[in-house]
């Protein structure tokens, strides 16, 4: 592009951009998040065929920058959680513990990793470690005491900035009713798609 058509390009086309994306900002605005984990779990319940409904619509309709739409609901209700508060997945989630995270750990813990495994994890079948309490051993007053060191599970939890929403919807579902940016996110997702909700 000539210079001067840079400069036409940028003097005309910018500011549209710029209150393009004002108003996009304004519309995303997101209100009503709830927290509740019992409500949660009443409308869980409630939404059960709805949620099967939505999983069917996001699986048979290919939603044009789908993954985005959710990242983007992910970052601004993530905002407005208090992951301290609610601590949920630490309290209810199997965690899977790998070798060279058992190393860590056990290491922090200025631990022998014998000891370590006897204390915390069980073994199943193909050597697969997990933790052997619910709620987590390392969680006190709903924080994370080996934070720095925490599992790649609990790193990756809720895991709604990953790629591929659209195959994960059903592991996402699954953790619905546990996770208040899980729930929020996809109570959201459904206006954004205009996504026929059943009546209440
Ligand atoms: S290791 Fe920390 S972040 Fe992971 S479940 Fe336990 S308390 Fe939660
Ligand atoms: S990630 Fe979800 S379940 Fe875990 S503490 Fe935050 S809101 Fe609660």
């Amino acid at each position: 592009m000539h210079i001067v058509d840079k400069l036409f390009y940028l003097r005309f086309f910018a500011p549209i951009l710029l209150i393009q994306s004002y108003f996009y900002k304004i519309q995303r605005q997101i209100h009503d998040i709830i927290t509740d984990l019992a409500l949660i779990s009443t409308k869980s319940r409630e939404l059960t065929a709805e949620n099967d409904r939505f999983s069917a619509f996001l699986k048979s309709n290919a939603i044009l920058g789908l993954d985005q739409k959710v990242q983007l609901l992910n970052h601004q209700i993530s905002e407005k959680v208090d992951c301290q508060q609610c601590g949920n997945c630490c309290k209810t989630l199997m965690i899977v513990v790998s070798d060279e995270e058992a190393n860590a750990v056990a290491k922090v813990l200025d631990q022998k990793r014998q000891q370590f495994d006897e204390q915390y994890v069980e073994k199943g079948s193909h050597g697969l470690m997990i933790m052997n309490a619910m709620p987590c051993h390392f969680l006190k007053d709903n924080s994370c005491t080996i934070y720095l060191n925490r599992f790649e599970g609990c790193r990756e939890f809720p895991a709604l900035h990953l790629p591929g929403f659209q195959k994960r919807i059903f592991t996402h579902l699954m953790h619905y009713e546990r996770c208040p940016i899980i729930f929020n996110v996809i109570e959201q997702l459904k206006i954004d798609v205009h996504f026929e909700k059943d009546p209440s």
